[in-house]
């Protein structure tokens, strides 16, 4: 019998958070026979896992900091259109985490993280297929994403990224001029190499994902309650309840998902993780015009673009700030003014511009483990730039550890001890 049926009962799980990972989460738990209550303060997947590319990406291995990554930095940092920024007042609190990041880009390092990405991220997209069904149709597709450049002149880190994937057995075809033409018409033709991953895909509405999956928990039985949590109730080293608008919910196993908040409440279950906002912007264009063919990510500004139901969605670039500051509307219009340079004719009529904190290890990895001070709290955090990727993997080691059972990957390389 699985731990989660014990006397014939089942168990009550309680996950804090109901974004792409809490709700992922949630479903993998009903599977072990868990009945699950989801909290959140909002309506299912409003936070990060609300704007985000839209980018299911199996293929995805290749860590975000690289050794030769730092000699990009100051140009980046420099450039009104660059990728990434950091508001300097912030940078005091920053810091250490940015010294990690820069570890984390050790050669020696390098290869452990691809292989742990790999494994969490290679049945991403099955497993979205197997667990929708027929409402995966029109919500997940598996057209291919391209990454294009305007120079033939490769960055420092592109050897490398192509020696990781090829170890990993993921295709990545070049593409030469007239093939990203082919690709995309649309696309201005300045774009002269590509790379095109035949295995990635993206979602149509990564909101209306979040909120069918929810949808299909509370049909199989589960509780979506919304509210406030406040803390756990901990005693003799594990969890009772989680306090919640002055009440307590009670369970046998509770999981932190609750993005970059996850980084206070660990700390109170005796955990200080190294989790850094890495926010990034999206700007929604819903009658774009003109709309690139499949998922497409221009490598020199580091963001993508992605066809959706509602419209033509750029997302990407890094602020090193903190979640609460208030958005910097340079960083959309930047993102934008590129994009109308890469599709001329784009209509930016209606642009909408958003932006979110990736809950973000230096690592690049998530941190999946217990509490240090409640053996029945499960972590399920800390996915940065890949959090839709790695949700139905990440979910599914969360509810094995809590049922008992042999999770699908060995999860050391996800674990809070790595952060010595
Ligand atoms: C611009 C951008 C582009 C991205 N593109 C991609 C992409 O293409 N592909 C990809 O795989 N990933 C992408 N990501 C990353 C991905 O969006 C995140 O990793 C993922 O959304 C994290 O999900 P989550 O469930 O951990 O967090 P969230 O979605 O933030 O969910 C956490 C939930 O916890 C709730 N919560 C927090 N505190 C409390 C509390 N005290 N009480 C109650 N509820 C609480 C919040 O309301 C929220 O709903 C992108 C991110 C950004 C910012």
């Amino acid at each position: 019998m699985s731990e989660a049926a014990e006397g014939g009962h089942a168990r009550r799980a309680v996950v804090l958070g109901a974004g792409i990972v809490g709700v992922m989460t949630g479903l993998a738990l009903q599977r072990q026979g868990f009945a699950v209550t989801l909290v959140d303060r909002d309506e299912p997947g409003r936070g990060c896992s609300y704007g985000n590319g839209g980018a299911i990406s199996p293929d995805f291995c290749v860590p975000i900091a690289l050794p030769g990554m730092l000699r990009r930095v100051p140009g980046w940092l420099l450039d009104p259109e660059g990728p990434l920024v950091v508001r300097w007042r912030h940078l005091p609190a920053a810091l250490p985490w940015l010294i990690r990041w820069v570890r984390a880009g050790r050669l020696d390092r390098v290869e452990a993280y691809a292989r742990a990405l790999r494994a969490l991220h290679a049945p991403s997209y099955a497993r979205y297929r197997e667990i929708l069904g027929d409402r995966a149709s029109g919500l997940i597709e598996m057209t291919g994403q391209i990454y294009v450049w305007r120079s033939q002149a490769a960055g420092p880190t592109e050897a490398l990224s192509q020696r990781i994937r090829e170890s990993h057995g993921v295709e990545a075809r070049v593409l030469a001029a007239h093939e990203i033409r082919q690709m995309d018409p649309a696309l201005e033709p300045g774009f002269i190499r590509g790379l095109y991953f035949p295995e990635n895909g993206h979602t149509l509405n990564p909101l209306r994902l979040v909120q069918t999956l929810a949808a299909m928990l509370e049909e199989e039985g589960g509780r979506i309650l919304r509210g406030t949590a406040e803390g756990f109730v901990v005693e003799n080293g594990r969890a009772s309840g989680l306090r919640c608008d002055g009440q307590t919910i009670a369970g046998d196993a509770f999981v932190l998902a609750a993005g970059i908040d996850s980084k206070s409440f660990a700390r109170t279950l005796g955990d200080r993780v190294p989790l850094q906002a890495e926010r990034g912007y999206h700007v929604m264009l819903p009658e774009p015009g003109v709309r690139p063919r499949i998922k497409i990510s221009n490598r020199d500004h580091m963001f993508g673009l992605t066809p959706m139901e509602h419209g033509v969605r750029m997302a990407g670039t890094v602020e090193i700030a903190s979640p609460d500051a208030p958005m910097d509307e340079r960083r959309p219009r930047a993102m934008l003014a590129v994009a109308k340079r890469m599709y001329p004719g784009l209509n930016d009529k209606g642009a909408e511009f958003w932006m979110g904190s990736r809950p973000s290890t230096p690592d690049s990895l998530p941190v999946i483990d217990r509490a240090s001070r409640a053996a029945n709290v499960f972590y399920a955090f800390g996915h940065g730039h890949t959090g839709l990727t790695g949700a139905p993997l990440t979910g599914e080691i969360v509810a094995a550890l809590a049922a008992g059972a042999v999770p699908p990957v060995d999860p050391v390389p996800y674990a809070l001890s790595r952060f010595g």
